[in-house]
């Protein structure tokens, strides 16, 4: 800035001593600034910046269903988010009344009064989404990359893992694994759940006559189903076989164990301490502290739990009471960028690493890099869109391949980093309409103030 005025005022003397009147240079003032600072890079002036409009487009098969939203300002900047994945749209429509006219830099501000709108699960979608395009907005008026607004990062490149789809033959799946490793992949996730055991006699003690899908919407403890020694033993020898083929030096997780009591997720996790396992997430539902707490100490295996925990204080309770080894946000539900660096932050200083779930296009990716970043604590992103070709091409101004062996580098552009492709988008919606107008949405309906 100081050279800017300098060459302002370089300019200045050369009309007074080109016979120019010093009022005649004062009237033009504004235009020596504008010419000085004509090459400044200046997306947009801050401080006048306006939320204008809230849209959506939503995606299909990426795998999963993904809202994508895109706030509109009144300086022709737009800022990108993402519903979580499988969540509905409409979780960030209903915030629009209350975003309209704001500024989208004071972006803690504003989510601190939409975070009222969001619960744990897809609940959250919608606010994280907010926050999500509310950074991509302040980035592209500063000119900055989000992690450099949340403090600067510890990493240039974000680690990867990535899911892989189930086979009841643990050969096929140890050489699936197998390219994961030749893909790069430094750090590995297995699904290992009681499916597994479907059709093998006396693997799995339930209620007899009730069917695997009657528990899909019961919590753990309440479905009395428990793993026989022999189903114990099939699980363990299925970790086995893709130990023999990734080898032990690999971090290898392990996910979807199904609806299963405390005592079975305990016997499982002795019987697979012999795997190093790097972490066996969701045995029980989060919100059971002290049944985690119990599965914890009982085992040798590091246990991990979160993606579905809206907000730091829940992670924090986990975090104090040492219920897991590893937290693993989803920031799509959990409360977006910076609520979510700040779970990892109070891990951190509990010595408490944090693992980040994630499931969605490249627009939420990059809000999840940002925070990787920008958080010390933090050991590995997943991705669950490897095996989906198109998943890279629906946005532009990144470096592609966006995933590339088993890491994503941080982008150093303005924002998020990433625009949409329309063409692509436009040939992947799960629903007619590509960020059509939400007038609807516009009047604030509700008196919502939390206290009185
Ligand atoms: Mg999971």
């Amino acid at each position: 800035m100081k050279r800017l005025l300098k060459q302002a005022m370089g300019r200045r003397s050369f009309l007074k001593t080109a016979g120019i009147s010093m009022a005649f240079a004062a009237a033009s003032m504004e235009e020596e600034i504008a010419y000085a600072t004509q090459n400044v890079n200046r997306n947009s002036s801050p401080s006048e910046l306006k939320i204008t409009d809230l849209r959506v487009a939503v995606v299909k098969d990426a795998p999963m269903r993904c809202p994508i939203i895109r706030i509109d300002t009144n300086q022709g900047i737009s800022g990108l988010g993402e519903v979580r994945d499988g969540a509905s749209k409409k979780y960030a429509l209903m915030l629009k009344s209350r975003l309209l006219g704001e500024n989208p830099c004071n972006v803690e501000k504003l989510f601190k009064t939409v975070k009222q709108f969001g619960h744990h699960g897809r609940q959250g979608g919608g606010v994280c989404a907010v926050e999500m395009a509310l950074w991509d907005l302040a980035g592209k008026a500063y000119g900055v990359p989000v992690y450099q607004m949340l403090g600067g990062k510890y990493r240039d490149r974000i680690r990867l893992y990535c899911d892989t789809d189930m086979s009841n033959d643990p050969k096929v799946y140890a050489e699936r694994m197998k390219k994961r490793l030749e893909a790069g992949f430094t750090f590995l996730k297995m699904d290992l759940g009681i499916g597994l055991l479907r059709d093998i006699p006396n693997t799995v003690t339930r209620p007899l006559g009730r069917s695997p899908r009657a528990t899909f919407n019961t919590p753990h403890p309440f479905t009395a189903i428990e793993i026989t020694p022999k189903g114990i033993e099939l699980m363990a020898e299925y970790v086995a076989a893709v130990r023999e083929v990734v080898g032990y030096e690999v971090p290898l997780a392990a996910d979807h164990f199904g609806h299963i009591g405390v005592n079975s997720c305990i016997k499982l996790g002795k019987a697979l301490e012999p795997y190093q396992m790097a972490w066996l997430e969701d045995m029980v539902p989060w919100q059971y502290t002290d049944l985690w707490k119990q599965i914890t100490n009982s085992i040798d295996v590091p246990t991990l739990t979160g993606e579905d925990i809206y907000l730091k204080e829940e992670f924090n309770k986990l975090v104090d009471a040492k219920a897991v080894d590893i937290i693993h946000p989803d920031l799509a539900t959990s409360g977006g960028i910076l609520e979510t660096k700040k779970i990892g932050d109070y891990a951190e200083e509990q010595g408490v690493p944090m693992a980040m779930h994630f499931a969605g296009t490249p627009v939420s990716c990059m809000a999840n890099v940002h925070c990787a970043a920008a958080t010390q604590g933090f050991l590995v992103l997943e991705n669950h869109s490897v095996d989906v070709p198109w998943w890279d091409s629906m946005v532009t101004g990144i470096e592609k391949p966006i995933m590339e062996r088993g890491y994503i580098r941080v982008p150093e552009t303005p924002g998020l980093g990433v625009e949409l492709n329309e063409e692509v988008i436009k040939e992947h919606l799960a629903e007619p309409g590509y960020f059509e107008a939400t007038s609807e949405w516009d009047r604030r309906d509700s008196h919502d103030r939390l206290w009185s």
